[in-house]
């Protein structure tokens, strides 16, 4: 059953991660169709495998974000038996249809530090809004430890066009690295990546910490290889960059701007 504290907490989740202000957002219009099956729907099921040949994936059919009028819509016949098809709980695919249309909301109205809305929402292209949606979806999903939920936005989005799966394609990656990429698409300031003293190293205790295990045949962990993927820096460079506060290696920076842009 949908609950307005719902919408709610999928408000508050989102603009912490994505660090806008509510702006807007407290006044979108929040609608619940009980009747109506969505057009396209129908077309979905189809379609072998569950796959659309649509533009729009699944979640935009389960619901949709009105920029024009601020409109949040959900299916809820649709959604009852999408779920059954699929065999997932009724509830879970709510809540995933819910945080997908409510990032469309936040990072469309959201107020950046100049109390600025991405002004161009509208113009921005499929890849642009949907990578930020389902990405957005998925950090926050992650942040309420729902690794079952994770699971059906990833299978959902494997069943769904392109733009609505390139998140995959970034992930892991630091949520500051996809604010920095929004915060430009929205027309602010370019990602600012500063190379820093600090992060060299701390870049370098950990290369140097491999290669001591390395010498001693010891075993590498995945631990051990993440730490230096998140602060290594180009291999002929000289330090790791920064964003934000965060080291982040010029090779997760490119591989997110890579699938945001959907090349
Ligand atoms: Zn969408």
């Amino acid at each position: 059953m949908f609950t307005e504290a719902q919408f709610e907490s999928a408000v508050a989740r989102l603009l912490r991660l994505t660090t806008l202000e509510p702006g807007d957002t407290p006044h979108a219009r929040f609608l619940v169709d009980y009747t109506s099956i969505p057009a396209g729907y129908g077309e979905y099921f189809r379609e072998s495998g569950c796959q659309s040949n649509n533009t729009a994936g699944i979640l935009d059919i389960l619901g949709f974000y009105r920029a024009s009028d601020k409109t949040i819509v959900l299916f809820a016949k649709a959604i009852k038996d999408c779920a059954s098809r699929l065999d997932a709980r009724e509830d879970d695919l709510r809540t995933i249809v819910i945080y997908h249309e409510v990032a469309h909301m936040v990072t469309h109205l959201g107020h950046g530090h100049g109390a600025e809305i991405w002004n161009s929402f509208s113009e921005a292209s499929i890849n642009q809004i949907e990578f930020y949606a389902q990405i957005y979806s998925y950090f926050a999903l992650e942040l309420i430890d729902r690794a079952d939920l994770v699971h059906l936005l990833n299978e959902l989005a494997n069943r769904s066009p392109s733009p609505y799966q390139s998140y995959l394609r970034a992930i892991p990656c630091p949520v500051e690295l996809v604010n920095g990429l929004l915060n430009a698409d929205r027309g602010g300031a370019k990602l600012e990546c500063v190379m820093s003293q600090s992060i060299a190293k701390d870049l370098s205790s950990a290369l140097s910490n491999l290669m001591g295990k390395i010498d001693h045949g010891s075993p590498i962990s995945v631990q051990d290889l993440h730490e230096l993927e998140l602060k290594a820096p180009q291999i002929d460079g000289d330090g790791a960059l920064r964003v934000g506060n965060l080291p982040v290696s010029v090779a997760i920076i490119e591989r997110v701007r890579r699938a945001k842009d959907g090349i």
